[in-house]
């Protein structure tokens, strides 16, 4: 009798002690899991120079993130998946024509646009991405089937595109992402080559996407999608894809989405780098993702910027570039929108 006694009061101490750890009470507290009613979304739109932009392109811009962002907001509120959040607010952004990614993807010097995407799962570290696109309307969906259905991570070009096809993807003519404006960009930047005048700068607008979301379950997912660099020579393969490069998440320390040119993000493993930060180094996320952004990348004038995200809701959002427009909604749902320029003055919209 005496000894079931002891069995009980064991049983119940574990109870209590898990019950504890789940809901962030007592000693373990400060590295326990967020409440169950605390997520968190936050989007970007691109790291660059936003002053050659009008007003309006900009309200549009913030209105299509905005949008965006309720996706997310609508999915994490009722408790559903980060994956799920970062997929939905991503699409939305794709379809909107007004970012390099998707619709409004930059073309290649061919004239035509080659986009990529991943995205990740931080509880197990599953990832999809896909690189190469031609015919694909929303690449990070595509990046998303290679997680679920393929044993591969990365798929790229034709390959890419044949498993659209057998999974029911329509594939799309590339007149779908045509647009007068990119069109007009891409003329631009062709005639400042021939002339060996100075074409875009560095610093020059970027409008890649990317979602790092935490659900209520304590998970952290991350993805990007992009159309790449404006006049990147066909075949070339940036950042976004690459897992711990431009795209990362793992629930033992953060979620990051890069944007920037991408081949200082791949040389400096940016994302896998401030994550690993955190997890080794134990420094503060914002810490961490301010020494990678703004010593590492800016001695070697890699331009760009990230947004990241902790398992318990911190975020950080540096960029080394005059703007990086950015998306932050938690459960009081309010969407901050800012980063337009370096001095822009936070709007805030409601995400329902
Ligand atoms: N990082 C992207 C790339 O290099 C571009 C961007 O973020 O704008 O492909």
């Amino acid at each position: 009798m005496k000894t079931i006694r002891c069995f009980a009061l064991l049983l119940a101490a574990i109870a209590t002690a898990s019950v504890a750890i789940r809901f962030g009470l007592g000693a373990a507290a400060g590295a326990a899991l967020p409440p169950p009613s605390g997520f968190v979304l936050v989007a970007h739109g691109g790291a660059g120079d936003y002053s050659k932009m009008s007003p309006e392109q900009i309200e549009m811009r913030r209105a299509a993130m905005a949008k965006a962002v309720q996706a997310g907001y609508a999915i994490l509120a009722k408790k559903g998946a980060s994956l799920d959040a970062v997929e939905a607010t991503i699409r939305v952004m794709e379809d909107s024509g007004l970012f390099d990614s998707g619709r409004g993807s930059y073309y290649t010097r061919e004239g035509v646009p080659e986009m990529d995407a991943a995205i990740m799962d931080g509880r197990t570290l599953n990832a999809g991405s896909v690189a190469s696109l031609k015919h694909i309307a929303n690449p990070i969906h595509l990046a998303r089937l290679v997680m679920e259905k393929t044993p591969h991570v990365m798929l790229v070009g034709e390959g890419a595109e044949e498993f659209a096809k057998s999974q029911g993807i329509e594939l799309v003519s590339p007149y779908l992402f045509f647009s007068e404006h990119e069109w007009q960009r891409y003329k631009n930047a062709k005639s400042a080559e021939e002339k060996k005048s100075a074409g875009l700068s560095a610093n020059e607008e970027h409008g890649t996407v990317g979602v790092v979301a935490l659900d209520q379950a304590g998970n952290l997912a991350a993805g990007t999608s992009t159309g790449g660099t404006v006049m990147k020579m066909p075949g070339r393969v940036g950042d976004s894809p690459i897992l711990g490069a431009g795209t990362y998440a793992n629930n033992e320390s953060c979620a990051v989405s890069g944007t920037g040119t991408g081949e200082y993000f791949m040389r400096n493993i940016v994302a896998a780098d401030i994550c690993e930060r955190v997890r080794y180094l134990h420094v503060s996320l914002e810490q961490a993702a301010n020494d990678v952004v703004m010593k590492e990348l800016v001695e070697q004038h890699g331009d760009g910027g990230v947004i990241a995200l902790d398992p318990k809701g911190n975020v950080a959002t540096p960029f080394n570039t005059e703007g990086m427009m950015t998306a932050t909604v938690r459960a009081d749902a309010k969407i901050t929108l800012q980063g337009w320029s370096k001095n822009a003055r936070p709007a805030v919209v409601s995400a329902k």
